[in-house]
């Protein structure tokens, strides 16, 4: 949990943050034919032993996708959920490859923005380190 933890999250902050990307990011939505080809090249998945919750194309359609098939209308405990999927499954090192052009880290961080904007992110230990996720 981020230091800036809030109980209630800021709609309007949430869409402007979705409506800055929204055509973008609605086509590669829209263009992914879930084909896992992009499974392949992400470093995660192949050393969770093929973990579906790895696959990038699971990633983004359970993050952003989700907040924007909710029109931005997201609870806080929603943005908890994604919080693992968007810092932890992911380390935006675009390695990922899609033949037809879904640009997934960019979609993983447009996520992160969201989450980041609630005070939704790994917090600190007692030593100031960050959260350790891998
Ligand atoms: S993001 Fe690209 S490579 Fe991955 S499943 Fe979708 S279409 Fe296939
Ligand atoms: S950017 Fe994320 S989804 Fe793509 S290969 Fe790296 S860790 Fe995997």
């Amino acid at each position: 949990m981020g230091a800036e933890q809030k109980n209630t999250v800021d709609q309007n902050r949430i869409n402007r943050i979705l409506e800055r990307q929204e055509t973008r990011m609605k086509m590669y939505l829209s263009h992914c034919v879930h084909c896992s080809l992009c499974a392949e090249s992400c470093f995660l998945y192949m050393s969770n032993n093929r973990d579906p919750k790895y696959m990038p194309s699971y990633k983004v359609i359970n993050s952003l996708g989700k907040m924007y098939r909710k029109k931005g209308k997201i609870r806080m405990e929603l943005l908890e959920d994604m919080k693992e999927i968007v810092w932890k499954s992911c380390v935006l090192c675009q390695r990922c490859y899609c033949p037809v052009g879904v640009d997934i880290p960019a979609m993983i961080s447009l996520a992160r923005s969201v989450c980041r904007s609630q005070g939704v992110f790994p917090g600190f230990d007692e030593a100031g380190n960050m959260e350790s996720w891998l």
